[in-house]
């Protein structure tokens, strides 16, 4: 506030209290004038309340300075019967200049209470506001650089003259990059908690495809441990649910990733359910990841949720003691709540339940559809034209090198500004925006081209290091097409181009994963065989045992019509080429063989 404003402030508030005396007076002379001489002070106590209460010690006690003058020097002027007539009258004037000065003070010490807190949640918000910018500008400055590594190193892989010494190394560049790459989101997930910018994104998802994508995705590191992971549907599921999957997906992760971390031997299982909730719209789904692992003492439980605590020395450098806070935040975000019960020395169970929206089926992109290298442009496509802007040199050159790989044509413009002109001089098809750079920004430089002539039409998505969703919003909110996150997969560019472009490519189908993924009601148990007739169980061991890829889906078409929970598990058992598994249990039922 200007020297001109404070005065402005002041003189409003001296005016109120002026304003109010000269009322209270009035009031005394009409139409309280039946009470003469009597209870002098009635309106003035109110007056000067209000006039503290509003302007705080100095309108209070001009209000009160006022009334007494009022009542001494105009009284007499004003009306037949003065105030004043013995001593008496006189200690009720001292009472009431006390209890003005009083009355003010109080009013003046809540007035700078409330500045106070009001100057306090001000600064609150510019400091959070602050960290918002720090951890945006955090997340871009170790994205970016992350991205060229992981970029690069699948790049390399992807060459066929690579020792296998060189192909090791780049794997370990690799799995160490990503590794890091989950650090920085944790800490930066924890950060965006903690700065309350957190919010939901629903879309309709598959809970059983999420629960087996989250398999898939840990096997390897339960392998490396000679750990079964299982998965176990416990209940019949909803094909479409309604719910943040990014957010579960994260914390499921989280908790098998936990299980696989801290078992040594025996089995890790996420089994996973759903119930009806009263609300018709929507239904809980119950998540629980079971390990015969090292177990939780109970003293340690609780804490366990808790930012940065890990329990025993043995847990050490393993990780940032931050999953479990951030599932636990995550779950209580969507609603749903999470536990955990355990035995020191023999395993851990997490459950987590959430509630999810039901949705009408729709059919909706299957996750993971293509699971392989693209090698090539598809014949008979038109000549595109491909324009990166970007910066970061590490940046464009991945993805320049990425699109010749496959014969596209890209030209790079390092800057907004330059992006503009490109596309003035080039008209591409399609381009590559990065969000962050000098000169012009992504989202100015898209906005400039889509005030430009033929500027509608052309596809523009951006590259984006940002984990906020504000900085997506402005993305779109610019007119851009989509947006891929940094670090993207090399897969990501492709198929973004595809769902833009409409252009098609080649992959090498040798990488891809053709087996149907069916999700297995249950483990393979003696229970679920044992409900076979005999005659099955028999024909099933000796298709298996004699590898006869014919007999084996024959029988289990069979069994399918008898009882197709437990035909779907052996199904899921055989496309894994796990024989052995299925042999086991039916041995176990039906004596060895
Ligand atoms: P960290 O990065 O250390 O794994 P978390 O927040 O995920 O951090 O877990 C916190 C601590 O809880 C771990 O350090 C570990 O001591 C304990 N913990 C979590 N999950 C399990 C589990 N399944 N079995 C035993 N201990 C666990």
């Amino acid at each position: 506030m200007n020297f001109s404003s404070v005065f402005h402030y002041k003189f409003n508030r001296l005016l109120v209290a002026i304003v109010l005396v000269a009322l209270a007076a009035a009031l005394r002379v009409w139409p309280l004038e039946v009470l003469e001489s009597k209870v002098p002070w009635l309106t003035f106590y109110p007056a000067v309340m209000v006039a503290a209460i509003y302007g705080g010690l100095l309108a209070g006690l001009l209000a009160t300075g006022l009334a007494c003058l009022t009542v001494v020097l105009l009284w007499p002027w004003l009306v037949a019967y003065p105030f004043i007539n013995n001593s008496a009258d006189w200690v009720g004037l001292m009472v009431f200049i006390m209890n003005g000065a009083l009355i003010s003070s109080v009013a003046e010490a809540m007035l700078r209470a409330n500045i106070r807190a009001r100057q306090a949640q001000v600064q609150a918000e510019a400091s959070n506001k602050a960290k918002s910018v720090f951890l945006a500008n955090m997340s871009h400055e170790l994205r970016t650089p992350l991205n060229a590594i992981l970029g690069f190193s699948t790049l390399m892989r992807q060459s066929s003259d690579l020792s296998s010494e060189h192909r090791q190394t780049l794997d370990l560049i690799n799995r160490s990059g990503e590794h890091l790459l989950n650090l920085i989101n944790d800490v930066l997930d924890m950060a965006k908690i903690e700065s309350g910018r957190l919010t939901l994104e629903h879309a309709p998802f598959k809970a059983p495809d999420l629960a087996q994508e989250v398999i898939d995705l840990m096997q390897v590191r339960a392998e490396e441990k000679n750990l079964r992971l299982l998965l176990e549907q416990l209940s019949d599921l909803p094909r479409l649910v309604d719910g943040d999957v990014a957010k579960l997906r994260q914390s499921l992760i989280n908790l098998v990733g936990n299980a696989i971390k801290y078992t040594n031997q025996g089995s890790v299982k996420l089994k996973i359910r759903s119930r009806p909730d009263e609300d018709a719209q929507r239904l809980w789904l119950t998540f629980v990841v079971e390990d015969t692992g090292i177990g939780i003492a109970s003293s340690d439980q609780a804490r366990i949720f808790e930012p940065f605590t890990q329990i025993g020395q043995q847990t050490l450098q393993k990780g940032t003691g931050l999953g479990l806070a951030i599932t636990h935040r995550y779950v209580e975000l969507m609603g749903g709540h999470i536990s955990v019960n355990s035995t020191l020395g023999h395993g851990s169970r997490f459950c987590i339940e959430i509630p999810v929206g039901r949705v009408n089926e729709t059919p909706i992109a299957p996750m993971n559809a293509n699971n392989y290298r693209v090698i090539g442009l598809a014949p008979g496509q038109p000549e595109l034209r491909i324009l990166i802007v970007e910066d970061q040199q590490e940046n464009w050159l991945l993805l320049q090198r990425l699109l010749a790989g496959i014969g596209l044509t890209a030209r790079v413009a390092e800057n907004g500004l330059l992006g503009v002109e490109a596309f003035q001089a080039w008209r591409p098809h399609f381009i590559w925006m990065d969000v962050r750079m000098p000169v012009m920004d992504g989202l100015e430089a898209a906005r400039c081209i889509r005030a430009l002539e033929g500027g509608s039409t052309v596809k523009i998505v951006a590259l984006t290091a940002s984990v906020f969703k504000e900085e997506r919003d402005q993305i779109m909110a610019v007119g851009m097409d989509d947006f891929i996150r940094k670090p993207y997969q090399i897969e990501e560019i492709f198929d973004c181009m595809t769902r833009h472009l409409g252009v098609r490519f080649i992959r090498d189908e040798s990488v891809s994963e053709t087996a149907t993924v069916l999700i297995p009601t249950a483990d393979i148990s003696l229970e679920d065989l044992a409900a076979l007739p005999e005659e099955l169980r028999l024909e099933l061991r000796d298709a298996l045992v004699n590898l006869d890829t014919v007999r084996v889906p024959e029988v289990i078409d069979r069994i399918s019509e008898l009882n197709p929970a437990v035909s779907d598990l052996i199904k899921y058992h055989t496309n894994q080429f796990a024989y052995t598994t299925i042999l086991r249990a039916l041995n176990a039922d039906a004596g060895p063989i």
